[in-house]
């Protein structure tokens, strides 16, 4: 077995013990070098081991595991599988997922399937039937279709569990048990975390065997490629101070979080007002009215995202100038959420 590199700054990917398959993979993602939580979960999958990753979205962790799982992941029969089940907990991610994990399995020959709330049932029970290796899903959507008798678990080799934190958050929790429950106990299991606190310990450390800790982000920890500024105003005073500082700073690829979705869509509709391009996205507008406006932002369509928390993870869009923080995060790992959608590229 490979040990698991301690100097990420030397690490190549041929250095990892990866297929020449796989490292076609990488290159068709367009990757140069391992990230750190690449760097160290990469060897530790391929090896079998369960692992525990305390890293935030942006560090590269879709393909951390997604990488070394398919790598060696069997084939399921016809009308089989999964062989893999990926439980993240928003649409957005499972997508981001999903086309990730379609990048690497083009070139590893597996069959990925993505299950996710909000659009029909037929089509996704309909992929299911022919039978699929990957499966990346909602809690909630793959809880419906197990109560249909549309998915069995019982051949799954490989259980990841994305945003485990968020997903305890989000009262996901007594789903992802039932749906762990189905999955065979002699399988591996991947937990993905932005923070590893008690609450995720507690709840998470039955369902891992000896696991192997990566941890990239301390807990709490926010980007330090990021400045931040904190401005104390009354409550009231704030839609004329967002309209002031988006004149003064630039109103381009920029995302103002709200606490709420009607504080979203109320202020979405102020700034537009008052001639600024902006569209919201939260949890009541539709998967295409997400998946829209996600693309109209990435495209530089609209200048300025308003959106609430629960999204904040699923949203990754490069160059972001800057993020408001409308309101103040209720979760303190919401906030480094939220400021980790700028930083990059020396933005
Ligand atoms: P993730 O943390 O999986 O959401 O990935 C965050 C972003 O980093 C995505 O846009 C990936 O395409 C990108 N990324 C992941 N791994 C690498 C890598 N090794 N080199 C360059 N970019 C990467």
């Amino acid at each position: 077995t490979a040990p698991i590199p301690r100097n990420e700054e030397t690490v190549t990917f041929t250095d990892l013990p990866l297929s020449p398959l796989a490292l076609q993979a990488v290159s068709d993602l367009g990757y140069e070098s391992p990230t750190p939580v690449q760097a160290q979960a990469i060897p530790c999958v391929l090896e079998g081991r369960d692992i525990i990753a305390a890293a935030k979205t942006g560090t590269g962790k879709t393909a951390a595991f997604s990488l070394p799982a398919l790598d060696k992941l069997p084939h399921a029969g016809k009308g089989q599988g999964p062989l893999m089940l990926v439980i993240t907990p928003t649409r957005e991610l499972a997508q981001q997922i999903y086309d990730v994990a379609g990048t690497i399995a083009a070139r590893t020959h597996h069959r990925v399937a993505c299950v996710v709330g909000g659009v029909s049932l037929e089509p996704q029970i309909a992929a299911l039937r022919k039978g699929t290796d990957v499966l990346v899903a909602t809690p909630g959507r793959l809880i419906d279709l197990m109560n249909q008798q549309a998915v069995a678990l019982s051949r799954v080799q490989v259980l990841v569990l994305d945003e485990a934190d968020r997903m305890l958050d989000m009262g996901f929790w007594p789903s992802v048990k039932r749906i762990v429950e189905q999955t065979p106990a002699q399988r591996q299991t991947l937990l993905f975390s932005a923070t590893i606190d008690r609450s995720v310990q507690k709840s998470v450390g039955t369902l891992l065997k000896d696991p192997v800790v990566v941890e990239i982000a301390k807990r709490g920890e926010t980007a330090d490629t990021v400045d931040q500024y904190l401005v104390r105003t009354p409550q009231e005073v704030k839609p004329a101070l967002l309209k002031a500082l988006l004149a003064e700073k630039g109103s381009e690829r920029v995302i103002v979080f709200a606490r709420t979705r009607s504080r979203a869509d109320a202020t979405c509709r102020r700034l537009k007002r008052a001639g600024f391009s902006a569209e919201a996205i939260h949890s009541d507008r539709s998967q295409n009215q997400r998946r829209r406006a996600l693309d109209n932002f990435a495209q530089g369509k609209t200048d300025i995202l308003v959106a609430t928390d629960v999204l904040a993870r699923g949203i990754d869009v490069d160059e972001v100038s800057y993020v408001v923080n409308y309101d103040l995060p209720t979760q303190p790992e919401d906030y480094v959420h939220r400021i980790g959608r700028t930083g990059r590229a020396g933005h």
